[in-house]
């Protein structure tokens, strides 16, 4: 059995950054299209979008959204991407890895 601390250890380095309101809607509002109505353009992370506006590293950034955000063509919601290591008895140290939606972004 799994205790909490060996999902989220101590050495995990990932910041929540909480995102206001105002970003959100200028991230919104540089996308184009998502993977959901446009899957074989969409390459770029919705978290991406989010790194240019807010200057946080991606590496150790974990976005919290105020609300979700939304595709403008198709108003599919936008997710932000999520990552953690964890240790594993049996195969020892794994990154489990939820990636963010992905858009294209406005011309
Ligand atoms: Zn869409």
């Amino acid at each position: 059995m799994s205790k909490p601390d060996r999902i989220y250890p101590k050495w995990r380095k990932s910041i929540p950054v909480r995102v206001e309101l105002d970003i959100l809607r200028r991230a919104e509002q540089q996308i184009e299209s998502c993977e959901h109505c446009t899957p074989d353009e969409a390459e770029i992370p919705f978290d991406y979008v989010l790194d240019t506006l807010t200057g946080c590293d991606p590496e150790t950034t974990d976005y919290v959204l105020p609300k979700s955000g939304f595709c403008p063509r198709c108003r599919e919601p936008l997710r932000t991407g999520f990552w953690r290591w964890y240790d594993s008895e049996d195969d020892g140290r794994k990154l489990f890895l939820l990636p963010g939606t992905l858009v294209t972004l406005k011309k």
